[in-house]
């Protein structure tokens, strides 16, 4: 007794009270505005405006919510489609209902798709964009309390004889003279101690090597090589974007979280954590390169330093023979914060991708 010619508007439903999993057979008929419903110890009238109708979703029953909480289960699509039809809703409202369930999907995609295009390539072009705009002020402010924190955990002052340290420092110094930067650039001389052969750039120009570092070139213009390396980072403001980027996505963590306090405490942090990318990397390698070329200088002696530290590293490594569950470090100031290996090559990854683009640039 579904629909019979004579009444289209009389449909077969599951009827449930809301109280019991029991379903029972009634039957709907529309009467103007009102919903009838019949069936064994079961009737109820309700104005169909106080009614919700579920969206068709496949084969899956509709559902007839009730506002008390009853509802009806209706298989019969086509039938509903019609009395939907009769009580005045529009053939496009349910052409609308249809599909919402595909705009939802698509709003998550798109959703999603701007979050990671946000990610990707909005966070570090506005890093970019804050840390070429920074007041030196910050700059130097930070970069002082970064060198005082390394003095106090990790360095010891310099072992190297005082002619030494100021043959390299006029060798620095003349090389500079080939740079465009505004930057005001200063070189550190530290014992390395446990981080052993580095060298670390700080957001103000501040350029620390280490005696461990010097030690292992074999020729003045290797040091010179990996300072220009490190005045490739400073000039591109790597050090800088970075912390700007990792604050950012704190701050955004934080705030999803509701603790924005905690931000604040862990700055210091973030910028020893601040990671040097691939793309960095092989920027600073294309500056560094551009450099010694400036100034005579075959930038050959970075890739051969490059292999160097690689292979300082690795004798560091076996030495210590604890590495094996050693994240990589995020910048050289990092590992040195760790203040176990010196693995100059972890904050500086795809080494040998490097040196055979190094190769390449003589
Ligand atoms: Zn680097």
């Amino acid at each position: 007794m579904s629909t019979s010619p004579s009444d289209a508007l009389t449909l077969n439903a599951q009827y449930f009270d809301g109280r019991s999993a029991k379903a029972r057979p009634v039957t709907l008929t529309l009467r103007g505005v009102t919903l009838v419903l019949r069936g064994e110890s079961v009737a109820r009238e309700d104005d169909i405006a106080t009614l919700r109708v579920s969206e068709p979703m496949g084969a899956a029953p509709r559902l007839i919510s009730y506002p008390d909480g009853a509802h009806c289960e209706v298989r019969d699509h086509a039938g509903l489609a019609r009395m939907l039809r009769a009580t005045g809703f529009r053939d496009d409202w349910v052409v609308r209902v249809q599909t919402r369930w595909r705009w939802a999907l698509a709003a998550v995609a798109v959703t999603v798709a701007i979050v990671f295009a946000g990610y990707r390539w909005g966070l570090p072009a506005a890093s970019e964009f804050i840390a070429f705009r920074m007041p030196d002020s910050v700059l130097a402010q930070l970069s002082g309390g970064t060198l005082e924190f390394l003095d106090k955990h990790l360095f010891k002052p310099s072992q190297l004889p005082e002619p030494r340290r100021k043959a390299l420092a006029d060798a620095f110094a003349r090389m500079l003279t080939h740079d465009r930067s505004p930057l005001r650039y200063t070189l550190h001389f530290r014992d390395g101690v446990a981080v052993g052969a580095n060298a670390m750039a700080l957001p103000d120009g501040t350029i620390i090597i280490t005696d461990q570092l010097v030690k292992i070139a074999a020729h003045d213009e290797e040091v010179l090589a990996v300072l220009a390396h490190e005045l490739g980072h400073v000039s591109r403001r790597h050090g800088m974007r970075m912390l700007i980027q990792g604050s950012i996505v704190a701050f955004v963590v934080s705030w999803y979280i509701g603790d924005v306090s905690s931000i604040a405490a862990g700055l210091p942090t973030l910028l020893l954590q601040a990671r040097y990318s691939r793309e960095h990397e092989l920027e600073a390698d294309a500056f560094g390169a551009a450099m010694l070329t400036a100034n005579g200088i075959s930038p050959k002696r970075l890739a051969d330093m490059l292999a160097k530290l690689e292979a300082s590293h690795r004798a560091k490594v076996d030495e210590s023979g604890k590495d094996k569950d050693h994240i990589p470090p995020q910048t050289e100031s990092d590992k040195a914060r760790r203040g176990s290996i010196g693995d100059y090559l972890a904050s500086h990854p795809a080494t040998r991708e490097r040196i055979e683009a190094l190769k390449k640039a003589q």
